[in-house]
Protein backbone atom coordinates (compact mmCIF):
# COMPACT_ATOMS: atom_id res chain seq x y z
CA UNK A 1 0.00 0.00 0.00
CA UNK A 2 2.96 2.24 0.99
CA UNK A 3 4.27 1.95 -2.35
CA UNK A 4 0.90 2.91 -4.16
CA UNK A 5 0.56 5.89 -1.99
CA UNK A 6 3.94 7.14 -2.76
CA UNK A 7 3.58 6.95 -6.30
CA UNK A 8 -0.17 8.79 -5.70
CA UNK A 9 1.98 11.36 -4.38
CA UNK A 10 4.11 11.77 -7.30
CA UNK A 11 1.26 12.12 -9.97
CA UNK A 12 -0.03 15.23 -7.66
CA UNK A 13 3.73 17.23 -7.50
CA UNK A 14 3.92 15.76 -11.64
CA UNK A 15 0.19 17.50 -12.12
CA UNK A 16 -0.76 13.92 -13.55
CA UNK A 17 -3.28 12.90 -10.20
CA UNK A 18 -6.39 12.33 -11.58
CA UNK A 19 -9.92 12.42 -9.82
CA UNK A 20 -13.58 11.60 -10.58
CA UNK A 21 -16.31 14.90 -10.45
CA UNK A 22 -19.66 13.12 -9.38
CA UNK A 23 -23.02 14.24 -11.59
CA UNK A 24 -26.38 14.27 -10.50
CA UNK A 25 -28.84 14.08 -13.66
CA UNK A 26 -28.44 13.99 -16.83
CA UNK A 27 -25.64 14.55 -19.13
CA UNK A 28 -26.48 17.76 -20.36
CA UNK A 29 -24.54 21.19 -21.00
CA UNK A 30 -25.92 22.67 -17.90
CA UNK A 31 -23.87 19.56 -15.84
CA UNK A 32 -24.23 19.46 -11.84
CA UNK A 33 -20.85 18.21 -10.62
CA UNK A 34 -19.84 18.01 -7.04
CA UNK A 35 -23.43 19.94 -6.36
CA UNK A 36 -22.80 22.70 -8.53
CA UNK A 37 -24.50 23.50 -11.97
CA UNK A 38 -21.34 24.33 -14.85
CA UNK A 39 -22.01 25.04 -18.48
CA UNK A 40 -19.82 21.86 -19.74
CA UNK A 41 -17.84 21.50 -22.85
CA UNK A 42 -16.57 17.97 -21.85
CA UNK A 43 -18.90 15.22 -23.43
CA UNK A 44 -19.34 13.37 -26.31
CA UNK A 45 -22.64 13.63 -26.96
CA UNK A 46 -22.01 15.42 -30.07
CA UNK A 47 -25.54 15.66 -31.32
CA UNK A 48 -27.35 16.34 -28.20
CA UNK A 49 -29.12 12.52 -28.43
CA UNK A 50 -28.46 11.27 -24.75
CA UNK A 51 -31.80 13.62 -23.58
CA UNK A 52 -33.85 13.09 -26.57
CA UNK A 53 -37.13 12.75 -25.08
CA UNK A 54 -38.46 10.38 -28.50
CA UNK A 55 -35.23 8.23 -27.44
CA UNK A 56 -36.31 8.36 -23.53
CA UNK A 57 -39.70 7.17 -24.45
CA UNK A 58 -38.65 4.24 -26.94
CA UNK A 59 -35.96 3.32 -24.32
CA UNK A 60 -38.85 3.21 -21.51
CA UNK A 61 -40.79 1.26 -23.62
CA UNK A 62 -38.36 -1.19 -25.00
CA UNK A 63 -37.88 -1.82 -21.00
CA UNK A 64 -41.59 -3.39 -20.24
CA UNK A 65 -41.01 -5.19 -22.83
CA UNK A 66 -37.84 -6.94 -22.81
CA UNK A 67 -36.87 -6.31 -19.36
CA UNK A 68 -34.06 -4.92 -17.83
CA UNK A 69 -30.71 -7.25 -18.08
CA UNK A 70 -28.81 -9.18 -20.91
CA UNK A 71 -29.15 -11.86 -18.74
CA UNK A 72 -26.53 -14.29 -20.44
CA UNK A 73 -23.89 -14.01 -23.55
CA UNK A 74 -24.61 -13.91 -26.90
CA UNK A 75 -23.77 -17.59 -27.52
CA UNK A 76 -25.20 -19.03 -24.62
CA UNK A 77 -29.04 -17.20 -24.77
CA UNK A 78 -28.35 -13.81 -24.81
CA UNK A 79 -28.87 -12.77 -28.25
CA UNK A 80 -32.18 -11.08 -28.68
CA UNK A 81 -34.08 -10.12 -31.57
CA UNK A 82 -33.04 -6.12 -30.65
CA UNK A 83 -29.08 -6.97 -31.22
CA UNK A 84 -30.52 -8.50 -34.30
CA UNK A 85 -32.22 -5.45 -35.58
CA UNK A 86 -29.28 -3.08 -33.90
CA UNK A 87 -26.78 -5.17 -35.96
CA UNK A 88 -28.96 -4.89 -39.57
CA UNK A 89 -29.85 -1.24 -38.60
CA UNK A 90 -25.75 -0.53 -38.17
CA UNK A 91 -25.21 -2.25 -41.57
CA UNK A 92 -27.78 -0.27 -43.56
CA UNK A 93 -26.50 2.73 -41.73
CA UNK A 94 -22.69 2.21 -42.91
CA UNK A 95 -23.53 0.86 -46.06
CA UNK A 96 -21.63 -2.01 -45.14
CA UNK A 97 -23.05 -6.22 -45.69
CA UNK A 98 -23.41 -7.33 -42.02
CA UNK A 99 -22.27 -6.09 -38.40
CA UNK A 100 -21.91 -7.38 -35.31
CA UNK A 101 -23.20 -5.65 -31.45
CA UNK A 102 -20.57 -4.90 -28.36
CA UNK A 103 -21.08 -4.24 -24.95
CA UNK A 104 -18.73 -0.92 -25.47
CA UNK A 105 -15.81 0.50 -28.37
CA UNK A 106 -13.29 -0.32 -25.75
CA UNK A 107 -14.24 -4.34 -25.96
CA UNK A 108 -14.84 -4.04 -29.66
CA UNK A 109 -11.48 -2.82 -30.47
CA UNK A 110 -10.09 -4.92 -27.89
CA UNK A 111 -11.98 -8.06 -29.22
CA UNK A 112 -11.45 -7.49 -32.88
CA UNK A 113 -7.98 -6.73 -33.40
CA UNK A 114 -6.71 -9.92 -30.85
CA UNK A 115 -9.16 -11.97 -33.59
CA UNK A 116 -7.68 -11.06 -36.58
CA UNK A 117 -4.19 -10.52 -35.84
CA UNK A 118 -1.58 -12.95 -33.81
CA UNK A 119 1.69 -14.59 -32.99
CA UNK A 120 3.59 -14.18 -36.34
CA UNK A 121 1.26 -10.99 -37.95
CA UNK A 122 2.10 -7.40 -37.64
CA UNK A 123 -0.17 -4.34 -37.02
CA UNK A 124 0.56 -1.45 -37.75
CA UNK A 125 -0.68 1.24 -35.31
CA UNK A 126 -1.44 5.56 -36.29
CA UNK A 127 0.84 6.90 -32.75
CA UNK A 128 -2.10 8.70 -31.42
CA UNK A 129 -4.68 5.96 -32.03
CA UNK A 130 -6.96 5.25 -28.76
CA UNK A 131 -6.17 3.27 -25.58
CA UNK A 132 -8.09 0.58 -26.57
CA UNK A 133 -6.68 -0.32 -29.93
CA UNK A 134 -3.09 0.17 -28.55
CA UNK A 135 -4.04 -2.65 -25.58
CA UNK A 136 -5.66 -4.66 -28.44
CA UNK A 137 -2.40 -4.89 -30.21
CA UNK A 138 -0.72 -5.65 -27.01
CA UNK A 139 -3.57 -8.88 -26.39
CA UNK A 140 -3.21 -10.04 -29.74
CA UNK A 141 0.36 -11.03 -29.29
CA UNK A 142 1.74 -9.65 -32.97
CA UNK A 143 4.38 -7.60 -33.81
CA UNK A 144 3.20 -3.74 -33.63
CA UNK A 145 4.85 -1.25 -35.01
CA UNK A 146 3.74 2.38 -34.96
CA UNK A 147 4.10 4.74 -37.32
CA UNK A 148 4.43 8.40 -37.45
CA UNK A 149 0.53 10.50 -36.59
CA UNK A 150 -0.90 10.50 -40.54
CA UNK A 151 2.37 10.05 -41.68
CA UNK A 152 1.42 7.39 -44.41
CA UNK A 153 4.79 7.16 -46.62
CA UNK A 154 6.30 5.91 -43.28
CA UNK A 155 3.24 3.61 -43.09
CA UNK A 156 4.19 2.80 -46.51
CA UNK A 157 7.59 2.25 -46.78
CA UNK A 158 7.03 -0.49 -43.14
CA UNK A 159 4.53 -2.25 -44.96
CA UNK A 160 6.92 -2.72 -48.01
CA UNK A 161 9.11 -4.09 -45.81
CA UNK A 162 7.03 -6.36 -44.06
CA UNK A 163 5.48 -10.13 -45.14
CA UNK A 164 3.19 -12.09 -43.95
CA UNK A 165 -0.25 -11.04 -42.66
CA UNK A 166 -0.43 -7.40 -42.18
CA UNK A 167 -3.17 -5.43 -40.01
CA UNK A 168 -3.25 -1.64 -40.36
CA UNK A 169 -5.19 -0.08 -37.22
CA UNK A 170 -6.56 3.96 -37.35
CA UNK A 171 -9.06 6.22 -35.48
CA UNK A 172 -11.36 7.42 -38.36
CA UNK A 173 -11.28 11.04 -36.16
CA UNK A 174 -8.20 11.11 -32.95
CA UNK A 175 -10.00 11.41 -30.04
CA UNK A 176 -7.45 14.35 -28.48
CA UNK A 177 -6.65 15.94 -31.05
CA UNK A 178 -10.21 15.97 -33.38
CA UNK A 179 -8.14 16.08 -37.08
CA UNK A 180 -9.35 13.01 -39.73
CA UNK A 181 -6.94 10.31 -40.62
CA UNK A 182 -5.93 10.48 -44.23
CA UNK A 183 -8.40 7.32 -44.79
CA UNK A 184 -8.15 7.37 -48.96
CA UNK A 185 -4.31 7.42 -48.92
CA UNK A 186 -4.44 4.42 -46.37
CA UNK A 187 -6.96 2.42 -48.21
CA UNK A 188 -4.39 2.73 -51.56
CA UNK A 189 -1.52 1.42 -49.63
CA UNK A 190 -2.96 -1.07 -47.50
CA UNK A 191 -4.26 -2.67 -51.14
CA UNK A 192 -1.29 -2.27 -52.64
CA UNK A 193 0.74 -3.93 -49.93
CA UNK A 194 -2.03 -6.52 -49.03
CA UNK A 195 -2.72 -4.90 -45.70
CA UNK A 196 -6.41 -5.49 -44.01
CA UNK A 197 -7.77 -1.71 -42.94
CA UNK A 198 -9.20 -1.21 -39.37
CA UNK A 199 -10.96 2.14 -38.76
CA UNK A 200 -12.42 2.85 -35.20
CA UNK A 201 -14.82 5.71 -36.10
CA UNK A 202 -15.99 6.57 -32.55
CA UNK A 203 -15.79 9.86 -33.18
CA UNK A 204 -16.94 10.57 -37.02
CA UNK A 205 -19.95 8.42 -36.70
CA UNK A 206 -23.13 10.59 -36.47
CA UNK A 207 -21.33 13.86 -37.57
CA UNK A 208 -19.32 13.12 -40.10
CA UNK A 209 -20.66 12.17 -43.98
CA UNK A 210 -23.55 12.13 -45.51
CA UNK A 211 -26.36 11.92 -43.04
CA UNK A 212 -23.70 11.16 -40.26
CA UNK A 213 -22.99 7.81 -42.28
CA UNK A 214 -18.97 8.53 -40.99
CA UNK A 215 -15.74 9.77 -42.19
CA UNK A 216 -15.18 6.32 -44.21
CA UNK A 217 -18.42 7.62 -45.64
CA UNK A 218 -17.41 11.00 -46.28
CA UNK A 219 -14.14 9.37 -47.70
CA UNK A 220 -15.78 7.78 -50.01
CA UNK A 221 -14.76 3.80 -49.50
CA UNK A 222 -16.31 1.47 -49.99
CA UNK A 223 -16.51 -2.01 -47.68
CA UNK A 224 -14.07 -3.61 -50.32
CA UNK A 225 -11.55 -0.72 -49.11
CA UNK A 226 -11.99 -0.54 -45.51
CA UNK A 227 -13.19 -4.08 -44.73
CA UNK A 228 -13.41 -3.19 -41.08
CA UNK A 229 -14.94 -0.84 -39.82
CA UNK A 230 -15.61 -0.05 -35.86
CA UNK A 231 -18.46 2.62 -34.05
CA UNK A 232 -19.51 3.15 -30.74
CA UNK A 233 -23.15 4.06 -29.55
CA UNK A 234 -22.04 6.19 -26.76
CA UNK A 235 -20.69 9.40 -28.66
CA UNK A 236 -22.80 10.98 -31.19
CA UNK A 237 -25.65 8.04 -31.25
CA UNK A 238 -26.24 9.44 -27.50
CA UNK A 239 -26.23 5.40 -25.95
CA UNK A 240 -24.11 2.66 -25.38
CA UNK A 241 -22.36 -0.22 -27.14
CA UNK A 242 -20.53 -0.64 -29.92
CA UNK A 243 -19.88 -2.53 -33.04
CA UNK A 244 -17.79 -3.61 -35.92
CA UNK A 245 -19.07 -3.46 -39.68
CA UNK A 246 -18.25 -5.63 -42.64
CA UNK A 247 -18.24 -8.59 -44.55
CA UNK A 248 -20.70 -11.39 -43.42
CA UNK A 249 -17.59 -13.83 -42.98
CA UNK A 250 -15.75 -11.60 -41.11
CA UNK A 251 -18.81 -11.13 -38.44
CA UNK A 252 -19.01 -14.88 -38.36
CA UNK A 253 -15.41 -15.20 -37.87
CA UNK A 254 -15.26 -12.81 -34.84
CA UNK A 255 -18.17 -14.64 -33.32
CA UNK A 256 -16.04 -17.46 -32.98
CA UNK A 257 -12.98 -16.03 -32.03
CA UNK A 258 -13.39 -12.26 -30.11
CA UNK A 259 -12.74 -13.20 -26.77
CA UNK A 260 -14.43 -9.80 -25.32
CA UNK A 261 -17.95 -10.83 -27.36
CA UNK A 262 -17.87 -14.67 -26.51
CA UNK A 263 -16.92 -13.99 -22.49
CA UNK A 264 -19.64 -11.05 -21.88
CA UNK A 265 -23.11 -10.34 -20.89
CA UNK A 266 -25.36 -9.14 -23.92
CA UNK A 267 -26.03 -5.29 -23.27
CA UNK A 268 -29.74 -5.09 -22.69
CA UNK A 269 -31.97 -5.64 -25.53
CA UNK A 270 -33.55 -2.19 -24.57
CA UNK A 271 -30.65 0.00 -25.38
CA UNK A 272 -30.38 -2.05 -28.50
CA UNK A 273 -33.83 -0.63 -28.86
CA UNK A 274 -33.31 2.72 -28.56
CA UNK A 275 -29.95 3.06 -30.49
CA UNK A 276 -32.14 2.02 -33.55
CA UNK A 277 -34.64 4.94 -32.56
CA UNK A 278 -31.19 7.41 -32.52
CA UNK A 279 -29.60 6.08 -35.68
CA UNK A 280 -32.82 6.81 -37.63
CA UNK A 281 -32.90 10.76 -35.93
CA UNK A 282 -28.82 10.80 -37.12
CA UNK A 283 -30.20 9.82 -40.76
CA UNK A 284 -33.22 12.01 -41.18
CA UNK A 285 -31.96 14.75 -38.99
CA UNK A 286 -29.33 17.11 -40.80
CA UNK A 287 -30.38 20.44 -38.67
CA UNK A 288 -28.21 18.83 -35.92
CA UNK A 289 -25.11 18.70 -37.61
CA UNK A 290 -25.72 21.87 -39.12
CA UNK A 291 -25.74 23.47 -36.23
CA UNK A 292 -22.90 21.70 -34.60
CA UNK A 293 -20.86 23.34 -38.08
CA UNK A 294 -22.14 26.71 -37.34
CA UNK A 295 -21.22 25.98 -33.58
CA UNK A 296 -17.49 24.41 -34.43
CA UNK A 297 -16.50 27.51 -36.89
CA UNK A 298 -18.10 30.15 -34.20
CA UNK A 299 -15.48 28.30 -31.45
CA UNK A 300 -12.55 28.54 -33.52
CA UNK A 301 -12.72 31.94 -35.29
CA UNK A 302 -13.51 33.38 -31.44
CA UNK A 303 -10.42 31.15 -29.72
CA UNK A 304 -7.97 31.96 -32.70
CA UNK A 305 -8.41 35.15 -32.26
CA UNK A 306 -8.22 35.30 -28.63
CA UNK A 307 -4.71 33.60 -29.22
CA UNK A 308 -5.07 30.35 -28.12
CA UNK A 309 -3.83 27.49 -30.15
CA UNK A 310 -5.77 25.08 -31.69
CA UNK A 311 -5.37 21.69 -33.52
CA UNK A 312 -6.14 21.58 -37.75
CA UNK A 313 -9.93 19.95 -36.62
CA UNK A 314 -13.19 20.50 -37.83
CA UNK A 315 -15.19 18.14 -35.70
CA UNK A 316 -16.34 18.59 -32.51
CA UNK A 317 -13.16 17.51 -30.62
CA UNK A 318 -11.53 21.05 -30.05
CA UNK A 319 -8.27 21.18 -28.23
CA UNK A 320 -6.61 24.07 -26.54
CA UNK A 321 -3.02 23.43 -26.60
CA UNK A 322 -1.69 24.14 -23.41
CA UNK A 323 1.84 22.29 -22.98
CA UNK A 324 2.21 22.04 -19.36
CA UNK A 325 0.52 20.06 -16.93
CA UNK A 326 0.48 22.18 -14.23
CA UNK A 327 -0.49 25.09 -16.67
CA UNK A 328 -3.27 22.94 -18.43
CA UNK A 329 -4.73 22.20 -14.85
CA UNK A 330 -4.66 26.31 -13.83
CA UNK A 331 -6.60 27.16 -17.00
CA UNK A 332 -8.99 24.48 -16.13
CA UNK A 333 -9.70 25.94 -12.79
CA UNK A 334 -10.13 29.28 -13.86
CA UNK A 335 -12.76 28.47 -16.53
CA UNK A 336 -14.66 26.50 -13.87
CA UNK A 337 -14.75 29.78 -11.49
CA UNK A 338 -16.34 31.26 -14.44
CA UNK A 339 -19.08 28.75 -14.39
CA UNK A 340 -17.27 26.57 -17.26
CA UNK A 341 -16.17 22.87 -17.46
CA UNK A 342 -13.82 21.54 -19.73
CA UNK A 343 -11.38 18.76 -18.88
CA UNK A 344 -7.77 19.28 -18.53
CA UNK A 345 -6.38 16.05 -20.71
CA UNK A 346 -2.39 15.22 -19.17
CA UNK A 347 -0.29 12.35 -20.27
CA UNK A 348 -0.13 9.65 -21.13
CA UNK A 349 -3.50 10.13 -22.68
CA UNK A 350 -1.79 12.72 -24.37
CA UNK A 351 1.91 12.69 -25.40
CA UNK A 352 4.35 14.34 -23.25
CA UNK A 353 4.54 18.04 -22.84
CA UNK A 354 1.68 18.48 -24.78
CA UNK A 355 -1.23 18.85 -22.43
CA UNK A 356 -4.51 20.59 -23.32
CA UNK A 357 -7.93 21.60 -22.85
CA UNK A 358 -10.19 19.45 -24.58
CA UNK A 359 -13.00 21.37 -25.88
CA UNK A 360 -15.60 19.28 -26.97
CA UNK A 361 -18.78 20.85 -28.66
CA UNK A 362 -22.59 19.38 -29.23
CA UNK A 363 -25.70 20.31 -31.27
CA UNK A 364 -27.09 20.22 -27.49
CA UNK A 365 -25.09 23.62 -26.99
CA UNK A 366 -26.79 26.91 -28.03
CA UNK A 367 -24.95 30.53 -29.71
CA UNK A 368 -25.23 32.10 -26.57
CA UNK A 369 -23.71 29.23 -24.09
CA UNK A 370 -20.45 29.24 -26.79
CA UNK A 371 -20.42 32.76 -26.15
CA UNK A 372 -20.11 32.58 -22.23
CA UNK A 373 -17.06 30.01 -23.44
CA UNK A 374 -15.60 32.45 -25.19
CA UNK A 375 -15.94 35.57 -23.13
CA UNK A 376 -14.48 33.18 -20.16
CA UNK A 377 -11.42 32.08 -22.44
CA UNK A 378 -11.44 35.76 -22.89
CA UNK A 379 -10.78 36.21 -19.05
CA UNK A 380 -8.15 33.64 -18.88
CA UNK A 381 -5.81 34.58 -21.46
CA UNK A 382 -3.61 35.67 -19.69
CA UNK A 383 -2.80 32.36 -17.60
CA UNK A 384 -0.80 30.94 -20.42
CA UNK A 385 2.46 32.61 -21.59
CA UNK A 386 3.01 34.47 -24.80
CA UNK A 387 4.57 31.83 -26.50
CA UNK A 388 1.86 29.46 -26.09
CA UNK A 389 -0.27 31.92 -28.25
CA UNK A 390 0.93 30.70 -32.04
CA UNK A 391 -0.14 31.89 -35.16
CA UNK A 392 -3.82 30.69 -35.58
CA UNK A 393 -4.16 27.35 -37.26
CA UNK A 394 -5.68 26.76 -40.24
CA UNK A 395 -8.65 23.75 -41.28
N1 LIG B 1 -12.36 4.33 -29.70
C1 LIG B 1 -12.14 5.64 -29.57
C2 LIG B 1 -11.44 6.38 -30.67
C3 LIG B 1 -12.56 6.31 -28.41
O1 LIG B 1 -12.34 7.62 -28.26
C4 LIG B 1 -13.23 5.58 -27.39
C5 LIG B 1 -13.77 6.20 -26.12
N2 LIG B 1 -13.45 7.41 -25.79
C6 LIG B 1 -13.42 4.22 -27.58
C7 LIG B 1 -12.99 3.62 -28.74
C8 LIG B 1 -14.08 3.39 -26.52
O2 LIG B 1 -15.46 3.42 -26.66
P1 LIG B 1 -16.40 3.09 -25.43
O3 LIG B 1 -16.46 4.35 -24.62
O4 LIG B 1 -17.70 2.68 -26.01
O5 LIG B 1 -15.75 1.99 -24.65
Amino acid sequence: MRDFALEIEQRKRDGLYRSRRLVSGPQKPELVADGVELLSFCNNDYLGLANHPGNIATLRDALAETGLGGAASHLVCGHHDAHHQLEQRLAAFTRRSSALFFSTGYMANMGVISALAGRGDTIFSDRLNHASIIDGCILSRARVRRYGHGDVAALERMLAETSGHKLVVTDGVFSMDGDIAPLKELARVCKAHDALLVVDDAHGLGVLGPQGRGSVLEAGLSEDEVPVLIGTLGKAVGTSGAFVAGPEVLMDYLVQKARTYIYTTAMPPAVALASCASIDLIEQDNARRAHLQALIARFRSGAQQLGYQLMPSHTPIQPIMVGDNHAALALSRALEEQGILVTAIRPPTVPEGEARLRVTLSAAHSEEQLDRLLQALAQCRSLLPEQTAQEPVAV
